[in-house]
């Protein structure tokens, strides 16, 4: 209750600052199955608002914190237990990734999930997620082999290819939107040692035309070692401008991988590649991005071409300038979608993100923003808002433009839902219809992505 350190500590421990402000009514921790199904009975007699928390990456007010009713943290269902073939890992939502790659370690064992240590299972399960391994095997929500989630009713069921293959399909990026999940049953992989190279290069202004060639060729030949990946960063810092490229590849001694040879031939200012254990990478992954300051992510999508990032490029640059800005960082970060892991959204009959491997590769654009003060929302949120918005244009006047917004990565603008196909859409909201007929997941809990809009529809800001 309000008052109380527990109350104050479950409250304020959000990776952004902006849902750590919300002032719920009281903060229910579950341990079981029954318990939440009684909240969620009382929850709808009692037409109760309600938002429900997992690792808490979410950055905006609303999506998984409340003032206008109670915030369900489900830090209890911290289990990650293997099953007695090791096929698969039963995984609570109250885990973080590395306390899941550490349970798996000491059987050189491992699942596909987030990138960074602190991201929550339940967020980046039900949005997606991108994991070091998804060319190998394809997005996180793609190695789901059984869901177990409360519904509205109250009513425990479990979703799989063989049951409720409804909602199995529904939940594999649809969000929220369907009940509060208590158990993600994982496929589980051999990761040896938990072994894997990776790290940042930084390179200098003069080397972005070579850095975003070496983006785009990985992307396009990802299929010759899927061990592999990369991610690039542009950031301005306070007017010397670098390119970042994130490297990693499953195993050990990724360093000498021929998929690196056109970024090992462009000199970097710094290098911290390097043979790494799991858990460990993502604790160097997440912290470039420390908790304590007031967050957005916000983002869209691409065809994979190098002429287009390098417009994105200087659009960011010329858009983002928050020097005024107290605390400010701002970084564009591209990521690939790659066609093995388009490939892999159509096992288990297929996901409802409304993407086909033809398409590939892609490329995710994400604007990562941090700042101090409230009294600079405005000016921060331009600054993406602004980016995107020439951004998309760009890409449409260059034919390369793609409908789909990644839920994981949006802002509260977004209409994520909306991007993944009027068909799909209406799909997950005739699932939606069966699972919960009262629609308490969209009007009680209301913070998030939900079927038919955004969770702050009609602003002035990006809302693709
Ligand atoms: C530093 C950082 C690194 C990241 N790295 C990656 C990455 O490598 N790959 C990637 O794909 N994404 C990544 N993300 C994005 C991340 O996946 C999303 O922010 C995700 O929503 C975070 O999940 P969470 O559980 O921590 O968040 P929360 O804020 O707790 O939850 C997010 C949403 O999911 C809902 N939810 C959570 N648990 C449940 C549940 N059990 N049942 C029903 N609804 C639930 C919440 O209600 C909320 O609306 C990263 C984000 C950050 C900030």
């Amino acid at each position: 209750m309000p008052g109380s350190t527990a109350y104050t500590t479950a409250a304020t421990h959000y990776w952004s600052n902006v849902p750590a402000e919300a002032t719920p009514a009281c903060i229910f921790k579950p341990a079981s199955a029954d318990q939440l199904s009684v909240f969620l009975l009382i929850t709808r007699l009692t037409q109760s608002e309600f938002a429900v928390k997992s690792g808490g990456h979410a950055a905006f007010a609303g999506a998984s914190s409340t003032s206008t009713g109670i915030t369900v943290s489900m830090e209890n269902f911290n289990q990650v237990t293997l099953s007695q073939d090791r096929k698969t890992a039963a995984v609570g939502p109250g885990n973080t990734w590395e306390s899941v790659y550490d349970a798996l370690d000491p059987y050189n064992l491992t699942v596909i999930g987030g990138r960074a240590s602190d991201v929550g299972v339940g967020g980046l399960m039900l949005g997606g997620g991108i994991s070091f391994f998804s060319s190998l095997y394809g997005w996180a929500c793609d190695n789901v082999v059984s869901y177990q989630m409360v519904t509205a009713c109250g009513t425990t069921v479990t979703a799989s290819a063989t049951q409720n293959q409804d909602l199995f399909y529904a939940l594999r990026g649809g969000g929220n939107n369907f009940g509060i999940v208590t158990k993600f049953n994982l496929a589980v992989f051999s990761l040896p040692g938990g072994a894997i190279w990776g790290g940042t290069r930084i390179y200098q202004e003069q080397h972005m035309p070579a850095t975003i060639n070496a983006f785009t060729q990985m992307a396009n030949n990802i299929e010759k070692d899927p061990s592999a990946g990369s991610w690039l960063t542009f950031v301005n810092y306070g007017g010397f401008k670098v390119s970042a490229a994130e490297l990693w590849h499953v195993g050990q001694n990724g360093s000498n991988a021929t998929i690196f040879s056109n970024y090992s031939a462009i000199p970097s200012i710094s290098d911290d590649t390097q043979n790494r254990n799991l858990s460990g990478y993502t604790e160097k992954v997440e912290a470039p991005d420390p908790y304590g300051f007031r967050q957005y992510f916000y983002t869209m999508t691409v065809k994979n071409d190098a002429n287009l990032t390098t417009a994105a490029k200087d659009i960011f640059f010329e858009e983002s300038d928050l020097s005024s800005v107290p605390g400010s960082l701002i970084v564009m970060t591209m990521q690939s979608i790659t066609v093995p892991q388009l490939q892999q959204m159509s096992k288990n009959g297929g996901n409802p993100l409304g993407l086909s491997a033809a398409d590939g590769p892609l490329t995710l654009v994400l604007i990562a923003c941090r700042w101090n003060n409230a009294a600079d929302d405005a000016t921060a949120y331009a600054a993406g808002s602004n980016t995107l918005t020439r951004i998309k244009d760009q890409s449409m006047a260059m034919g390369l433009d793609v409908n789909y917004v990644y839920m994981n990565y949006g802002a509260q603008y977004q209409d994520i839902v909306a991007s993944y196909g009027d068909a799909n859409k209406q799909k997950l909201i005739n699932i939606a219809q069966r699972y919960d007929p009262t629609g308490v997941f969209q009007t009680l809990s209301p913070g998030f992505f939900k079927l038919d809009r955004a969770p702050v529809p009609g602003t002035e800001y990006f809302s693709h």
